[in-house]
């Protein structure tokens, strides 16, 4: 509850006016377990308000996206996923075989960060990252050579 207030206060200093469609938006990203698609948080705010256009959850989650207070990350299948930048730090591991999908912590790629930094001199956004392949079960079903192919 404290941090749906700060990025209400945050998306309030920066100008953007507050209409009660953005604040649902806001409030079904940050309620919500898991990611969220636009679908979803269309399903959600249309409950309250019918008249509600699903390209303004686009644009709303595009602004939000361009603040950085919202994560997107494509889970594979081109669903696109949101989560509330409060809850983003972590990274995730999708496999492609079964479409599972797997928490991993935000420090297991700091070190490619590192190296990204220190051989390219690149400043590398690691935030919220989707790692494509195959889970064990998957890597097993398909005799362990890595190929995905049905
Ligand atoms: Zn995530
Ligand atoms: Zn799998």
């Amino acid at each position: 509850m404290h941090e749906k207030s700060s990025i209400i206060g945050r998306l309030g200093d920066k100008g953007y006016r507050l209409t009660p469609q953005r604040l649902m938006i806001l409030a079904a990203i940050e309620g919500s377990a898991d990611h969220i698609s636009a679908e979803e948080i269309y399903a959600q705010v249309a409950a309250k308000y019918p008249h509600v256009n699903i390209s303004t959850v686009y644009r709303t989650l595009e602004l939000l996206k361009r603040l950085g207070m919202v994560f997107e990350i494509d889970l594979g299948e081109g669903r696109i996923r949101y989560h509330a930048e409060s809850s983003g730090h972590h990274h995730h591991l999708v496999c492609q075989g079964c479409n599972r999908v797997v928490y991993i912590d935000e420090a297991t790629l700091s070190s490619l960060r590192n190296i990204l930094l220190r051989d390219y001199a690149f400043a590398a956004e690691l935030r919220h990252v989707g790692i494509f392949g195959l889970c064990n079960d998957c890597r097993k079903k398909s005799g362990g050579k890595g190929n995905a192919r049905r």
